[in-house]
């Protein structure tokens, strides 16, 4: 029993209880329930979240970001005017980025898609890349496939994004009309076609003079981003850039 006049050193030992608890408490939940890495299945570390620190290191990075005209921007040349447009990271078979995209779209794991979105703002601060964008809008699904999987993967990424760089996200201005079917046996030409009349815009007054940065998950013939960028430019958008997590060419 301690002196009544120790009350301070007995307050002291009480409350570090609370911290050593926590820690108690954390390690007893990883071990009942282990969180593993996106990429890779391991084990995450106390502190590390949702990829682990040697996938964020060996991931397959385009650094596009750091070159205006990487092979995602000459996507849209001759196709539609875009500010900037890059890709964050190569997507290919059996690699730990179609890992993280697979777990993102068909797991449920909404936490990569926000991961990734923040690994991208990371990279935009890095070299305001992002300067002059005032609004951030994910490519939508269709909304018989919003119901069905839960949640937009895009929209995803998109808020990871908004979080870290204080920018508006709106999830409404940008709405598709009809499921896309199997895109891999059409042309680029007739996907486009097919596709112009997927997407409208609500509310177009509210975009005009708006630089609006829309969001993928993955950039593959592109054809999906310029009938949705076209329908923004038709509604008055000022400027548009684009960005995506990978890019699979
Ligand atoms: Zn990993």
């Amino acid at each position: 029993m301690l002196p009544a006049g120790n009350w301070r050193l007995k307050n002291k030992r009480h409350y570090n209880l609370k911290p050593r608890f926590a820690q108690s408490f954390k390690s007893l939940c990883s071990l009942l329930f282990p969180r593993l890495c996106g990429g890779c299945n391991r084990q995450l570390n106390l502190g590390e979240q949702t990829i682990c620190t040697h996938c964020l290191y060996d991931l397959p990075y385009t650094d596009h970001h750091q070159h205006p005209d990487n092979i995602v921007a000459r996507l849209f040349w001759g196709n539609l005017p875009v500010h900037s447009a890059m890709a964050m990271l190569y997507f290919r078979t059996g690699s730990k980025t179609q890992q993280l995209i697979h777990s993102l779209k068909y797991k449920g794991q909404q936490d990569i898609g926000i991961q990734l979105g923040k690994m991208m703002a990371a990279q935009f601060k890095k070299t305001d890349w992002h300067t002059g964008v005032d609004l951030i809008i994910p490519i939508p699904l269709h909304r018989n496939k919003l119901r069905k999987r839960g949640y937009n993967q895009s929209a995803c990424i998109a808020r990871g994004l908004a979080d870290m760089l204080s920018l508006d996200l709106n999830t409404d201005f940008l709405i598709r009309h009809s499921a896309t079917e199997s895109q891999t046996t059409k042309t680029r030409y007739k996907r486009y076609q097919d596709l112009q009349n997927t997407f409208s815009v609500n509310h177009p007054g509210l975009l005009e003079e708006r630089h609006v940065l829309l969001i993928d998950d993955v950039v593959t013939t592109g054809a999906t981003l310029i009938a949705g960028a076209t329908k923004l430019h038709q509604a008055g958008v000022k400027r548009i850039s684009i960005a995506a997590a990978a890019c699979a060419f």
